[in-house]
């Protein structure tokens, strides 16, 4: 069991068909506000991995899984060992920190069926090579930006390790906490920091509201791109795993800024 659809694939490459997986929060809501349900403590009790992002990503599951009081349970926490910066917990989004992903699944996967070791050592490495080859696709389609315009707003900092990775500038972030709406006056600087650096467009995904982000884009006489995808895969289309995910934020991004994608 995964908590967000993200880590699906990851789970299913490696585990191939030796593995059912499962996500506590559904395709198209947001893990940092989730509430969960009666029905997921029931699905948790009969897991045997449950694969957590950690880093307050999913603030409501310790309670869950006390709960769901499956003793058996092993829990990988993707992000341990891995290079965190600041708190912000959004590392998958950078398919070379993914790479730490696959290799904590596989390893969990393994001591939980030591049968499965060969098999699961197979197919991370397979996916491992998948990854190696996303990075640089997106390297090579980020370079077509020209390079003052690669520049992001975005709605909430899920695009900070993506970003730093493929060297586009984080110009600035509208929800700095999850649920916490932004007061006028930081609207304004957000509004005159895209100004100064020739932002092209705030980025948002479709699970929130679009308002915030519309008046800021009118304020500063810039674009609106709704569709970008990091905490959730998409309900329904093209993003319907990690590497489409991530192929399809790129595209939406390159041509955003004036790429080609
Ligand atoms: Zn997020």
């Amino acid at each position: 069991m995964a908590t967000i659809s993200t880590f699906d694939s990851f789970i299913a490459a490696v585990g191939g068909d030796r593995v059912v997986v499962s996500n506590l929060v559904p395709v198209g809501s947001s893990p940092e506000d989730y509430q969960p349900t009666p029905q997921d403590i029931g699905r948790l009790a009969q897991a045997d991995v449950l694969v957590e992002n950690g880093l307050g990503l999913e603030a409501w599951l310790a309670r869950t899984i006390d709960n769901a009081r499956n003793a058996n349970l092993r829990i990988v926490v993707c992000t341990a060992g891995l290079p965190v910066k600041g708190i912000n917990p959004h590392l998958w989004m950078d398919p070379v920190l993914a790479r730490g992903y696959v290799r904590a699944i596989r390893d969990a996967l393994t001591q939980s069926d030591p049968d499965g070791a060969a098999y699961y050592r197979r197919n991370a490495s397979a996916y491992d090579a998948r990854l190696v080859a996303l990075q640089g696709w997106i390297a090579s389609r980020i370079k077509t930006i020209p390079p003052d315009s690669r520049a992001m707003i975005v709605f909430h900092n899920a695009w900070q390790y993506y970003d730093d990775r493929f060297g586009l500038r984080t110009i600035g972030v509208l929800e700095l906490s999850p649920g916490q709406e932004p007061n006028p006056n930081y609207v304004a600087h957000l509004v005159a920091l895209a100004k100064a650096n020739h932002v092209k467009a705030v980025f948002a995904e479709p699970e929130y509201s679009p308002k915030l982000v519309q008046a800021l884009a009118e304020s500063a006489g810039i674009s609106t791109i709704q569709t970008l995808y990091d905490d959730s895969l998409g309900t329904s289309g093209p993003v319907k795993d990690y590497e489409s995910m991530l192929r399809y934020d790129t595209q939406t991004i390159v041509r955003a800024l004036g790429g080609k994608p």
